[in-house]
């Protein structure tokens, strides 16, 4: 019989949140407004007042305008948009770090734009971003800048006041975007969000369903779109609405919102439990970065002398289901570009183990973790 899943992949994806479930469901079954959002009749006005409400519950929680909530087809998209959107309305560079998510950095590299480096915890450079918002001998002034929130491997968080203020001083035209796809889970987004022109989430990194986020652009930002279409969302983004999944997102993120601070006083006790006994258990092993610099969720680890993908088989085989890197589309082994950054030695990064917690963590998915990791661990030496 196999055994029952752990599941320790939240910042791969989370399970749907009941909320989520039980709100999507009248949209998901049929019973629901099931017309066109964008369509004049009565039944199309009632799949847009479904949009509609939605959209002001997440602006409550994001503390902004409804009007400034652009719903998208996930992260990647939101990301993009940012990126692509602000450089190719009104020109100019761009400038992102070397451990954004690809879903920024390869925007950013398209256009050809600056990665600003990190220091070993994974922390921004703040005096190398300063010299990356200067007009360059082109002339050519950034009009971007693309910090995350919080990092989806190490978990590590930016000083996005800090960057913002710097950007302000340095390259006032510019906008500040975040994606904060990571943070969502974590962190007050109405306090971070406060602090950028643009910012990013999605749905299923917070309960939520996948497919489906939100790009707030503050009111007066200039965005090339990246869709053009039917004019949904103001022009901001074309294509008929993901009714059921923007139902679903704004029943995630309130739920959320609402049971932040005790999942984060629950799920850091669990992580911290789970690092501490994986330290005092496994010589060899490494916590990558600091826990007071990181989300509640985060808790990766280098372990010296295995290779991630046999300790991640022998993890399966048990049960329990971790990753290395961040999850791409081909599920390839990848040297991560986000420790290379940080500076961790090739051999080391080679027996990275992304293991990270969320809201459906349970005190057995760490008991089950602490016998499963070290034996594994101990498995791989052995055969070496
Ligand atoms: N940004 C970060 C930090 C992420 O972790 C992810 C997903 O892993 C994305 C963007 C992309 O989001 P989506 O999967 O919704 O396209």
């Amino acid at each position: 019989m196999a055994p029952t899943p752990t599941y320790l992949d939240h910042a791969a994806t989370t399970p749907l949140r009941p909320e989520a479930r039980a709100a999507m469901a009248p949209f998901v079954d049929g019973d629901g407004p099931y017309a066109n959002p964008s369509g004049g009749h009565a039944l199309a006005r009632a799949a847009r007042k479904a949009v509609d409400d939605a959209r002001e519950s997440v602006a409550d929680v994001l503390g902004c305008a409804p009007g400034e909530v652009v719903f998208t087809s996930g992260g990647t998209e939101a990301d993009n948009h940012a990126v692509l959107g602000a450089v190719r309305r009104r020109g100019g560079r761009a400038v992102g770090t070397t451990v954004e998510h690809h879903a920024v950095l390869h925007p950013v590299e398209h256009l050809g734009g600056r990665l600003v480096g990190v220091d070993g915890a994974g922390v921004v450079d703040l005096v190398e971003l300063e010299a990356a918002l200067v007009t360059d001998d082109e002339g050519d002034p950034v009009r971007v800048v693309s910090v995350m929130a919080a990092n989806n491997e190490v978990g590590t968080i930016q000083p996005l006041l800090r960057v913002t203020r710097l950007v302000s001083k340095r390259a006032s035209d510019a906008y500040m975007h975040t994606d904060a796809v990571q943070g969502a889970a974590w962190l007050d987004l109405s306090v971070v969000a406060k602090h950028c022109h643009l910012m990013s989430i999605s749905a299923h990194k917070f309960g939520g369903p996948k497919g489906v986020g939100v790009l707030v652009v503050r009111d007066g930002v200039e965005l090339e779109p990246l869709l053009f279409g039917g004019g949904q969302e103001r022009d901001r983004r074309s294509g008929t609405h993901n009714v059921a999944g923007i139902v679903g997102l704004a029943a995630a993120l309130v739920a959320t919102a609402s049971q932040r601070d005790d999942a984060d006083t629950r799920v850091r006790a669990l992580r911290d439990r789970l690092l501490d006994e994986l330290l005092a258990r496994v010589p060899g092993l490494h916590e990558t970065v600091p826990r007071d610099a990181k989300v509640a969720g985060a808790a990766h680890v280098c372990v010296e002398g295995v290779e991630s993908e046999a300790l991640l088989y022998l993890l399966e085989r048990e049960g329990v289901y971790a990753s290395a890197a961040s999850s791409c589309a081909s599920g390839a082994m990848e040297p991560s570009h986000v420790l290379q950054a940080m500076g961790v030695p090739k051999e080391l990064a080679a027996g990275a183990l992304r293991l990270t917690l969320g809201f459906a963590s349970s005190e057995a998915d760490i008991d089950r973790a602490l016998e499963v990791v070290p034996a594994a661990v101990a498995h791989l030496r052995r055969d070496r």
